[in-house]
């Protein structure tokens, strides 16, 4: 079955977007992936179309009903697909999850608006919050997108050569190398001598090298980790990739 994702918003008219464009929406074309949105006004259960209240206890904003939130979700067919309600409070958004997702039958997206929604909603339908980074958006439609386009372009198929996908940032625990392009040399500056040397295992150390070195002086976070996963994570990594 194709991979879908069915994002709930109460803007549908944002969608795809960006995901139509370029090889993404190329690859919607030829099936390999399918993007569908349900308007959560349609569940709204008065004649205004309101589908947020006053938060309880008082304070500033509204709050997503959970009974309007929880009718537009039933009305959309599971097929084992997680739903995922973006929010800063989330579990943050991974490479590594991407990955585990494009492998999946695909993903319900739940797009917040205001100040976020009512809380039982989580439980009551097993929905999981996922931030996609420590700042604050507007509404959760952008956060989805970029959620479902890092799931996309790993489905098999979508991008071009699977090799470029290996040695991408974070793939395997480091961020990239530096990356150079003709012409040779560019106001002064030249690409480092090893890459045009041929020479592939001495570019592959040199690209490893760099890729430690950004990594470290970037994220320390993730360097610690990454060297703290041990021989195996290592060991793995020692081959270069082709
Ligand atoms: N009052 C909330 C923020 C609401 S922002 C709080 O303090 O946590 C409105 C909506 O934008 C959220 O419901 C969520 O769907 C979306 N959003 C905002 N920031 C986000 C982030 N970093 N990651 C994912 N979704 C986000």
């Amino acid at each position: 079955m194709m991979w879908q994702a069915t994002v709930l918003t109460l803007y549908p008219e944002l969608f795809p977007g960006p995901l139509g464009a370029s090889i993404l929406g190329r690859s919607a074309g030829e099936g390999l992936w399918g993007l569908d949105t349900v308007n959560i006004r349609d569940f709204s259960d008065n004649k205004y179309g309101s589908v947020d209240a006053p938060p309880a206890g008082g304070g500033a904003g509204l709050v997503m009903r959970a009974d309007i939130l929880a009718a537009a979700i039933d009305s959309v067919p599971r097929n084992d697909r997680p739903i995922l309600c973006l929010s800063p409070r989330g579990k943050p958004f991974t490479q590594a999850r991407a990955r585990e997702l494009s492998h999946g039958p695909g993903l319900i997206a739940l797009c917040g608006r205001f100040e976020g929604v009512d809380e039982r909603i989580f439980e009551a339908r097993d929905v999981e919050e996922v931030s996609i980074g420590d700042f604050v958006l507007a509404g959760g439609e952008i956060a989805a997108m970029a959620l479902i386009e890092a799931c996309v372009r790993l489905i098999p198929g979508v991008l071009g050569s699977a090799s470029s996908l290996g040695e991408e940032s974070f793939e395997g625990g480091l961020l990239e190398y530096p990356q150079y392009a003709r012409p040779r040399e560019f106001e002064g500056r030249a690409i480092p001598d090893v890459l045009l040397s041929g020479d592939h295992q001495k570019i592959a150390e040199w690209r490893r090298k760099k890729a430690e070195e950004i990594t470290r002086t970037r994220r320390p976070d993730l360097a610690e980790r990454f060297s703290s996963d041990g021989p195996i994570r290592r060991g793995k990594n020692k081959e270069p990739k082709r």
